[in-house]
């Protein structure tokens, strides 16, 4: 990156036409008020990149939602307001801009939220988690293109080091920790050494997060190119113990992750399938309590158990020659994320085979007679018609019978022998 650059012609040369003008105009609106507007975060972050970012954060020196307010005229887009956080949202076609108040965060207590005040951006930068994620560009014109860099973000950018802004930076958020390695693996860099010894130090401080402010970080990594990477350092530096001690990170965790990815192309894997796969190694107990620090929605939650109950039935699936049938009850209950999991971590291929049968073909397969039908033929009503229906579906599900033809010939051949007894 050349030492002289006009932040300007970057955000000109990086971002789409109708944002560049957007934001021209937006200074030029806040200018006319007597306030100050900045582009902020991980946007300019990215522009010094050359990595497309579209989803910008603005902040201005003034009042956030009016400003927002008078924009919206223009743009006719939809705006939403926080007036508790002074902060709005503009959404418009495809893009979406977040606007906030400069503001100034103290922390009552570790891992508590901030209070917060109105202030300057020098404040609203010094609240930030790391030097490459503290810069502004002015967008006034006059000022247009005009960095803020008061802690040698750019300088760290450049030489790839991810650093806090002050000692206790991660005592008062302790989150901080799992976005500091999510950087250092996307962005190919390392921690620097003081960071890096502060972050250890505050491993323990992670506790004082609440459980859903860590999901979303776990939730943040998953949508990461490679997510592993952050969970072999995670591992390596003691952070993933704090998440569970039996959790591990290491080479078989890289290559579940990239036979996931091959599974799943062309999209990427689930949230489910990736965190099943991590908790793997956890027994039914340890389960509970990764469920229960991470607040798991109910189906995310239900992914966990089933994949644990399916890795303790691995036996059975594992013996050539189960029948259809008796791989349909063995795994009926189980959600398909569960499922694909152990798949990918077996080393049966019997069982993988199993799996990928019941997935592809068992688990849809329908009769085409109904109870009704059943009682039509001269069935009497009662427990007998569900037995039946059982029988049929097990049938079909062998292979001994296909059409309805085939389902009403069976029930015949069962009326026919009932009538003989
Ligand atoms: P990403 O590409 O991962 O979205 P980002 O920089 O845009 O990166 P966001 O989580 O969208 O990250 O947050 C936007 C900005 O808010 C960050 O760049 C950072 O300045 C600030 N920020 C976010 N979370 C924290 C935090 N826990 N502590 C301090 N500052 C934070
Ligand atoms: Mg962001």
């Amino acid at each position: 990156m050349p030492k002289r650059v006009n932040f300007g012609k970057l955000i000109e040369q990086q971002l789409p036409p109708e944002l560049v003008n957007f934001m021209w105009v937006a200074g030029e609106m806040a200018n006319s008020r007597g306030e100050k507007l900045y582009l902020v975060g991980g946007a300019v972050r990215d522009l010094m990149l050359e990595q497309a970012n579209f989803d910008l954060d603005l902040v201005v020196e003034g009042n956030a939602i009016e400003l927002a307010q008078q924009l919206k005229e223009i743009n006719k887009g939809k705006i939403t307001t926080h007036p508790r956080f002074n902060t709005a949202k503009l959404q418009w076609r495809d893009w979406s801009i977040d606007l906030a108040t400069a503001r100034r965060e103290t922390y009552a207590r570790p891992g508590a939220l901030p209070a917060v005040t109105p202030s300057s951006i020098d404040d609203d930068l010094a609240r930030r988690d790391f030097t490459i994620n503290a810069m502004a560009i002015c967008l006034n014109p006059g000022d247009y293109g005009r960095l803020v860099d008061p802690y040698g973000g750019r300088d760290d950018l450049q030489n790839q080091r991810i650093r806090i802004l002050h000692e206790k930076s991660f005592t008062d958020d302790a989150t901080r920790i799992w976005r500091g390695l999510r950087y250092e693996q996307r962005l190919d860099s390392h921690l620097e050494k003081k960071t890096l010894v502060l972050l250890q130090r505050d491993i323990a401080m992670l506790d004082t997060i609440s459980a859903d402010r860590i999901r979303y970080e776990i939730e943040c990594i998953l949508k990461e190119k490679y997510p592993e990477k952050v969970f072999n350092r995670a591992y390596e530096l003691g952070v993933l113990a704090a998440l569970h001690p039996s959790l591990m990170g290491d080479g078989g965790l890289a290559e579940k992750f990239e036979k996931a990815r091959k599974e799943c192309s062309p999209l990427p894997p689930s949230f489910d399938l990736y965190l099943a796969l991590l908790a793997y190694p956890l027994n039914t107990e340890e389960i509970e309590q990764l469920i229960s620090r991470l607040n798991l929605p109910r189906l995310s939650a239900k992914t966990l158990r089933d994949t644990i109950a399916i890795k303790n039935r691995m036996r059975s699936l594992s013996t050539p020659g189960v029948s259809p049938s008796a791989i349909y009850n063995l795994l009926r209950a189980f959600s398909p994320s569960a499922l694909e999991t152990n798949s990918l971590v077996t080393q049966s291929a019997v069982a993988s085979q199993a799996i990928h049968l019941f997935l592809n073909r068992l688990k849809d397969v329908q009769l085409s007679l109904t109870g009704d039908d059943l009682i039509e033929m001269g069935i009497a009503p009662g427990p007998r018609i569900k037995e039946i229906l059982e029988m049929l579906h097990q049938a079909k599900l062998n292979g001994k019978i296909t059409t309805r033809n085939d389902e009403e010939e069976m029930v015949r051949i069962w009326l026919a022998e009932k009538q003989g007894e």
